[in-house]
């Protein structure tokens, strides 16, 4: 059995690597890429960083493990996704099961932390309870840390503020590295996984900087060096027979505008508010939004109070205005919720009114490539995937009936009612000017990987079976990839 070490890099996107590499600026993601395999790796649907690493660990599509979005299903209250939530066995078991001497750190959704072969430290998502397995791992790691570990950002991204959000996430960076080098050289392994995010983190706020050059335009740059430093160093812990890959969970690309897709459904008839709530609707519709109120309060000075506000909590405030509450359920034919452009119809309401399910969709449909930037006039709608193109699986059916897919998602749709009373709009949080794309980044590099052409046509789906392959495990025969490693896997070794 080889061994193997995979460092995630969060929403890196082969656009920047290949010519920041090629450059000389990447030296160790550079060598990588020359000395073995490398593509583009397609994420998956909805290109997001909690149903995409579900997807990573377990080679499976959304419709088998049943994780699509940040937030679990259901209407009345915002709760977010965790280990729990993943449906179907994980990396993390499959390995530990094979006797797989498991380091995992900082890879997203891995909390509440498994039970595994080996040792796990969770990461984005994670909760207020233990963070390790095993449990008093954590407390060791501190010990050489000297200080906490974290596993996420204490502050939020503001204009004005840049070089401290910077240096905040820089600092983070550096305790992750330092665990992982920590754990790499103490522990024994056979696979060794982190992940890296400040390539995300900084990528979502510095995209518009990058663009327009000057001040903090190397942002990025700096985010995509400091996480090839880190590789450098994790390579000197390895040896001949280990395989590495870096991959990423998405890609990158510039954020431009919002699209309320809740008010184009409302403003079509297909959504209806309750009767109670038409005063709130009536204000909302002559623009007094929650834009308008955090407007006045970044005059009033409040913003820091609010950035500091935990998402969930955000959302809370958002859905106080005009909410998913105040929608007439009886009335109302089709939804959105999510913020890439999923829409759910609500079938009892539709059957209720006797119409087949699938021309209520086909009509819907239509309706929606209609979608226009009223600034522009032009049509925004690139493709529009129905819930049996996006999805296949046991939990298939819970996912939205619709995605719709924006100007390669450089439109994004607002997660709630509560934006402003224009359906597109200028995309309004000025620290965001980056977000997921589908093209996400792949390098395979060892004994696994012998030197090739650019691979093409891999996916996040890939992971899972590339690494049991490497490993010299079976691959399971439900899992929606295959192995991306440069010799016949098992299953395409029979004859
Ligand atoms: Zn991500």
């Amino acid at each position: 059995m080889g061994k193997v070490l995979v460092v995630g890099i969060d929403g890196g996107t082969m656009d920047l690597v290949l010519p920041w590499a090629k450059e000389g600026k990447l030296p160790h993601i550079g060598r990588l890429i020359r000395e073995g395999v490398a593509g583009e790796l397609k994420s998956i649907i909805p290109p997001l960083t909690g149903p995409a690493w579900a997807s990573f660990m377990t080679g499976v599509n959304p419709g088998k493990h049943g994780v699509f979005d940040f937030m679990k299903p259901g209407l009345e209250q915002i709760h977010l996704i965790d280990y729990r939530s993943i449906r179907i066995a994980t990396l993390w078991e499959i390995l530990s099961r094979h006797g797989v001497r498991l380091v995992v750190i900082h890879v997203p959704v891995t909390y509440p932390p498994p039970e595994i072969d080996g040792y796990l430290i969770g990461g984005t998502l994670s909760g207020k309870g233990p963070i390790s397995h095993p449990p008093e791992l954590i407390g060791e790691v501190e010990a050489h840390l000297g200080e906490r570990y974290r596993t996420s950002m204490p502050i939020g991204p503001r204009v004005g503020a840049e070089r401290d959000y910077i240096e905040e996430f820089s600092r983070w960076h550096l305790l992750i590295e330092k665990t992982a080098l920590y754990l790499i050289e103490r522990k024994k392994w056979d696979f060794f996984m982190t992940v890296f995010n400040i390539t995300d983190g900084l990528a979502h706020f510095l995209w518009r900087y990058m663009e327009r050059g000057g001040e903090f335009g190397d942002g990025i740059l700096q985010a995509y060096s400091m996480v090839d430093r880190s590789i450098g160093r994790l390579l000197e812990h390895i040896g001949r027979e280990t395989t590495v890959i870096l991959m990423s969970d998405h890609g990158f690309g510039p954020l431009k505008k919002n699209v309320n897709l809740n008010l184009y459904l409302l403003k079509k008839g297909f959504l209806k508010f309750r009767k109670r709530s038409y005063p709130k609707a009536a204000l909302f519709m002559a623009g007094l939004t929650p834009n308008r109120l955090m407007g006045l309060a970044r005059k009033f000075k409040m913003t820091e109070r609010t950035r500091s506000i935990p998402i969930e909590m955000r959302y809370r405030i958002l859905d106080w205005f005009l909410s998913f509450r105040d929608i007439d359920w009886e009335n109302t034919l089709a939804y959105s919720r999510g913020h890439i452009g999923q829409i759910h119809i609500n079938r009892p309401a539709v059957e209720r009114k006797g119409w087949d399910f699938y021309q209520f969709r086909d009509r819907l449909i239509g309706e929606l490539w209609e979608l226009t930037d009223e600034e522009t006039g032009e049509r925004i709608v690139d493709r529009i995937l129905t819930q049996e193109e996006a999805y296949w699986g046991e939990f298939a059916g819970e996912a939205p009936d619709l995605f719709i897919i924006m100007r390669n998602f450089s439109y994004l749709a607002y997660p709630l009612l509560t934006s402003d009373n224009r359906i597109v709009t200028d995309y309004k949080v000025e620290s965001r000017s980056g977000t997921h794309r589908m093209n996400g980044m792949f390098v395979g590099w060892g004994p696994s990987f012998p030197p090739r052409a650019r691979l093409e046509g891999a996916k996040l789906l890939d992971m899972a079976p590339t690494i049991l392959d490497v490993l010299g495990l079976p691959i399971p025969d439900y899992m929606d990839g295959k192995s991306l490693a440069g010799r016949p896997t098992p299953r395409e070794a029979e004859p």
